[in-house]
């Protein structure tokens, strides 16, 4: 969501890392450009003042203690990364446990901004680390949100406390009390409540979500806000805090194209932190808000951390271990270690979430717009396809069995060939690379549309397939087709 904004500051940056030497005059012009950018993106006007004021006086105080033109540039980079983090909380909080359990979290913020579809990432998160949370359907305003957090709960296994059908009917306190008791009754460490919200900040909702928290006394309210709104976020959140009041913030529908203000003001505005970040529908599409990996996206660094933890979760250590023993024992990598690694791939969410956490993905917006997530699956059925033995051993597919193939997974056999070429090239690869050799060319991306621009795939080495063309990138074209 931060697009534009990291297109802007990635500018301002190397036109100043283009200089022998930076001066004043150029610092100013680097913190108008700022300046613009964050207006531009919708961050509150005092923050973008505070921020600006901040890089400056830093800066000019670092210049004369630097000699050349790039340790400048680089302290100008350091001194905008730790103001970005600053305003986005400094640093990440985790949510407080009970002395005595069930820890209690309340969820507040208006209709729509993601509050019941949260509850259930949140219940989930809690109970993949151990914990043992029920859920407690409050919200008995806006229509079927009770039904949607029992149906929530039914696909997480997690219990949903919901003794009134909601649609206007039942008394949302009476509700959240009895979910706390019923918690304690039943050994639960956490509850989690779900609560009303309006269109807009009225007085009813406020006395409700006042009352519900006086009933429960929580450990955490966690404020919820749709990051699409905005301006409107900050506004939101200020009538939320001189109302019901709030310990963090959870920023929801961080996957729109929302320009990344309300994410940049809301910390600064509140002075609450934003504990967790919603990026899409599905209930894994849920982070922990780090303010420094934030700000290294933000600047066009990426996020490496989230990735490796990503991928640490999906590929289980038993596969990974066998695969780096294969690999050393120089057994070749089979068509089966590839499923695998598909579907630990599939396991880690959209490839193109994954790839715009890479370091420069902003110049890489087009092809990651453009990516084709279905690929992956279109890939895995023609390796399902074939038999163990050609999984085991490539070389056995002649033709015949590339036409049964292309048939049985129904993928055309330009496709199946396409990627045995690509496979087989990779293996090939491996190969060098145990030998101690550089491989030749970038490693080929094994199904159609990896991540990897044509342009990057027309200079990988010729397959030994007989291509059409003698043009690589019309020959990149043609296997794409
Ligand atoms: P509530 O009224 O606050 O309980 O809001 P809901 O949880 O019902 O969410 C409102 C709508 O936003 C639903 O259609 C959700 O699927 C959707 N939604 C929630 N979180 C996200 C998110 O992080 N990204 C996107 N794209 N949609 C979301």
């Amino acid at each position: 969501m931060f697009d534009s904004l990291t297109q802007r500051f990635s500018a301002s940056l190397s036109s100043l890392r283009s200089r022998g030497k930076i001066s004043p005059s150029d610092i100013d012009n680097t913190c108008q450009e700022i300046r613009t950018a964050l207006l531009e993106a919708d961050v509150a006007l005092s923050v973008v003042n505070q921020f600006i004021e901040e890089i400056r006086t830093k800066s000019l105080e670092a210049l004369p203690t630097l000699q050349s033109g790039s340790n400048q540039a680089q302290a100008i980079f350091d001194i905008i990364n730790a103001a970005l983090v600053e305003i986005l909380g400094a640093q990440a909080r985790r949510v407080r446990f009970a002395k005595q359990p069930p820890t209690i979290i309340m969820l507040a913020g208006l209709q729509g901004a993601g509050k019941t579809t949260l509850a259930g990432k949140l219940a989930k998160y809690f109970a993949d680390q151990g914990n043992t949370p029920l859920l407690v359907a409050s919200d008995l305003a806006r229509p079927n949100a009770v039904t949607q957090l029992q149906v929530v709960g039914e696909s997480i296994g997690i219990p949903v406390f919901a003794p009134e059908p909601g649609n206007g009917i039942g008394n949302a306190v009476k509700v959240a009390k009895d979910g706390v008791a019923f918690a304690k009754s039943k050994l639960h460490n956490m509850v989690i409540v779900d609560t009303a919200g309006r269109l807009g900040v009225d007085e009813s909702l406020m006395k409700e979500a006042i009352s519900i928290r006086d009933a429960i006394n929580p450990n955490e309210i966690l404020f919820v806000v749709d990051a699409m709104i905005g301006q409107d976020a900050v506004r939101t959140a200020q009538a939320f805090l001189e109302g019901v009041g709030f310990d963090g913030v959870v920023l929801t529908k961080m996957d729109g194209d929302a320009r990344g203000g309300a994410a940049l003001s809301i910390a600064q505005m509140t002075q609450r932190p934003i504990m967790f970040v919603s990026t899409g529908e599905k209930l894994t599409d849920f982070d922990i808000f780090y303010p420094e990996r934030m700000a290294s996206r933000i600047l066009g660094m990426g996020d490496v951390a989230t990735l490796a933890e990503q991928a640490k979760k999906a590929f289980d250590p038993a596969t990974s271990a066998k695969l780096e023993s294969k690999f050393a024992s120089g057994e070749d990598f089979t068509f089966d270690d590839f499923l695998e690694q598909l579907s630990a791939m599939s396991k880690m969410g959209s490839m193109s979430k994954m790839l715009s956490m890479l370091p420069g993905a902003g110049q890489m917006k087009k092809q990651i717009e453009n990516f084709d997530e279905a690929e992956i699956y279109r890939t895995k059925a023609i390796v399902q396809s074939m038999t163990p033995a050609e999984r085991h051993d490539p070389k056995l597919l002649n033709g015949s069995r590339r036409a049964r193939i292309a048939g049985g997974s129904g993928r055309t056999v330009t496709e199946v060939n396409s990627l045995v070429d690509r496979f087989t090239q990779a293996q090939k690869m491996m190969k060098q690379m145990r030998n101690g050799k550089m491989p030749q060319g970038l490693p080929p991306a094994m199904y159609q549309g990896g991540g990897m621009p044509t342009s990057t795939r027309a200079k990988l080495p010729a397959s030994k397939k007989k291509s059409k063309s003698g043009n690589p990138a019309k020959r990149a074209l043609e296997e794409q087709s």
